[in-house]
């Protein structure tokens, strides 16, 4: 749907032809989509459900289904709905409200910039009040949320110990949601992480994660050379959260568990013994 609203940014509504966006479709699903394996043929078939989307093939209206070959053979081209189009066309603050709506819905706000530079969204308008009537305000993060996290870890990162600051400020330090936000994941000390800005993107990217033992595990899919990705990431792999101070509650076992479910790629890199 990003990318559908990113096209329709671009070339106002033009039918996109299967075929044509079916490989970068695929990228935007193996990079931002479910952890199983998805084919670009499901959601150019099933968004049409949602009634946001609509398929015409070489012999008329409607989508021929999931079927990778009836897809590409039939000529199979989509388009945001009529409705939909028009009311884009009306007000030119709509896509963009409802950009931030999906990202806000459905992933933590650390990929947000990079997810819309992926899917061609230009978000740069601000995002002003919330006027989308009859749909209530999405549930506002706890602006607290990220002091309490700070405190617990002692300002420093759970991963690898920075603590960098200016002044008394600390700086390139953040509190990670386990289970994300934007899955109803609580805004608690017991669901979040102090993590620098490098170890923060790669645990929401699934590179990084926990074990149940809160040990930490690197994705055998990452890979890298350097000594910096070496030393920074792959030598992680196994060794102890840092925190939190006692008093504060550790990540509670069940968002770890989806952390590991629906975050994490793949399998864990075996733990070399020193
Ligand atoms: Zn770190």
């Amino acid at each position: 749907m990003l990318y559908a609203l990113g096209r329709f940014q671009r070339d106002a509504g033009e039918p996109l032809r299967y075929t044509e966006i079916e490989n970068e479709l695929a990228h935007l699903l193996r990079d931002y989509g479910p952890n199983r394996r998805t084919s670009p043929a499901y959601p150019f078939h099933h968004l049409v459900n949602d009634g946001v989307w609509e398929v015409r093939t070489h012999l008329g209206t409607g989508s021929p289904g999931t079927g990778v070959r009836a897809l590409r053979e039939s000529g199979a081209a989509g388009r945001l709905a009529p409705g939909l189009r028009a009311a884009l066309a009306d007000d030119p603050g709509l896509l963009g409200r409802l950009a931030h709506l999906l990202l806000d819905a459905h992933f933590p706000p650390s990929l947000h910039a990079e997810i819309a530079a992926n899917a061609g969204l230009d978000l740069e308008a601000p995002d002003g009040a919330w006027t989308v009537p009859g749909i209530p305000r999405p549930r506002r993060r706890d602006a607290e949320m990220r002091e309490r996290v700070l405190v617990a870890y002692e300002y420093r990162c759970a991963f690898c110990g920075y603590d960098g600051a200016i002044g008394r400020a600390p700086v390139g330090l953040e509190a990670a949601h386990v289970k994300w936000w934007a899955f109803r994941g609580p805004d608690e000390v017991s669901n979040a992480l102090c993590l620098c800005s490098l170890h923060h993107k790669l645990f929401d990217k699934g590179v990084l994660g926990l074990d149940p033992a809160r040990r930490v595990t690197v994705s055998r899919e990452f890979t890298g050379q350097s000594l910096s990705a070496r030393t920074q990431v792959i030598a992680l792999a196994g060794q102890p959260v840092l925190g939190p101070q006692p008093g504060s509650a550790p990540v509670a076992a069940e968002h770890i568990g989806w952390h590991t479910s629906q975050v994490f790629r793949g399998e864990p890199r075996a733990v070399v013994a020193n």
